[in-house]
């Protein structure tokens, strides 16, 4: 049976929640496809430009060398794609003289592979569980956006149904509350690790600060927004991550936490512009796309409002540039 009318089958036989439904669908969408780039479905600010992944190293750079550059700190990215930030990133960890392991939390076999290109000798985890017990320098880019997400019409969890033969979202009505569950249990057992060993995350993900009451589930299939419920294990879930909530979980595990800020204003404080100046210095006929890259990461009508940042890290650690108070 396809994995279409399996699930079709699990909603006939009295509904399943919006919940199991975004991981049901997602679980196969990463698993059977690398859904980046042009030729797939949606683009990731990494995929945009090496400069994210470099203001991402640089942070991660200086908040090795401001915590003393332990020796055994090693890089732990948190559903890294295609590998495409860690190579960024790394570069100019490297420079800094970090020599530290390479961990992956992944969980898609089509994705490991091409991490594997990149990265051969990264260790992979199913789950933060698993990641070693060293300092962490850690990078979670659209990750959380991607973990399933409980919905509440009043005080009743939504879910799909079906509906004169079609699938349907029950009960109906207007959504006013999301909870991830997930996205807070695995920030908890991370902040628990970096407060226990060391280290610093970075969270960049679309979302907002704490409190919004609506609908976010989205549906992206080839660059277009689709229906959630038209293509289940063809299109990439979304729903926007509460950066409130993951930092209540976190404080709450023993780490602190950052202020949120948009990626725009993240990425300028951090000197994207002077590097874009730079890379169009050493590049004259590129100069147009850098500066477009540019626009698409840190601009309000680009990723530069919708996307946040936040930082949590162990107590003794450095807030990482950019985002202190
Ligand atoms: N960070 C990358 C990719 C973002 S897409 C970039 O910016 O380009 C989401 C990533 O999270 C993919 O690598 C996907 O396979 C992974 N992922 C999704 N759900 C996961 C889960 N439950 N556990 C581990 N990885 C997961």
């Amino acid at each position: 049976m396809s994995f279409a009318e399996e699930l079709r089958q699990r909603i006939a036989a009295g509904g399943i929640s919006v919940h199991d439904y975004i991981a049901a669908s997602n679980a196969h969408y990463y698993a059977s496809r690398d859904p980046l780039g042009k030729a797939g479905d949606f683009t990731t600010a990494p995929e945009i430009s090496q400069m994210f992944g470099e203001m991402v190293g640089a942070c991660l750079a200086d908040c090795f060398l401001r915590a003393g550059a332990p020796a055994d700190a090693a890089y732990c990215e948190l559903g890294p794609g295609r590998g495409t930030l860690a190579s960024d990133a790394l570069r100019l960890l490297r420079g800094v003289g970090f020599a530290g392991p390479t961990h992956f939390v992944e969980t898609s076999p089509a994705l490991r592979g091409e991490q594997e290109k990149r990265h051969p000798t990264a260790h992979w985890h199913d789950d933060v569980d698993a990641l070693p017990e060293r300092p962490l320098l850690v990078v979670a880019n659209e990750f959380f956006d991607a973990l399933p997400t409980r919905q509440f019409v009043g005080e009743q969890e939504r879910r799909v149904v079906l509906a004169d033969g079609a699938p349907a979202f029950a009960p109906e009505g207007a959504v006013t509350r999301e909870e991830s569950a997930d996205a807070t249990a695995i920030a908890a057992r991370l902040a628990a690790h970096l407060a226990r060993v060391g280290g610093a995350a970075l969270v960049i993900d679309y979302g907002y600060a704490g409190g919004e009451q609506r609908d976010t589930l989205q549906a992206v299939r080839r660059h277009e927004r689709v229906d959630p419920l038209a293509h289940p294990g063809e299109a990439d879930l979304t729903t926007h991550v509460d950066f409130g909530a993951l930092a209540e979980a976190a404080q709450d595990a023993g780490a602190r936490t950052s202020r949120v800020i948009s990626q725009g204003n993240w990425l300028e404080t951090l000197g994207l512009g002077p590097r874009a100046m730079t890379l169009a210095g050493n590049n004259p006929a590129r100069a147009d796309d850098i500066a477009a890259q540019r626009r698409r990461l840190s601009s309000e009508e680009g990723m530069g409002t919708l996307f946040k940042v936040m930082a949590i890290h162990h107590r003794g650690w450095p807030v990482p540039a950019g985002l202190g108070q």
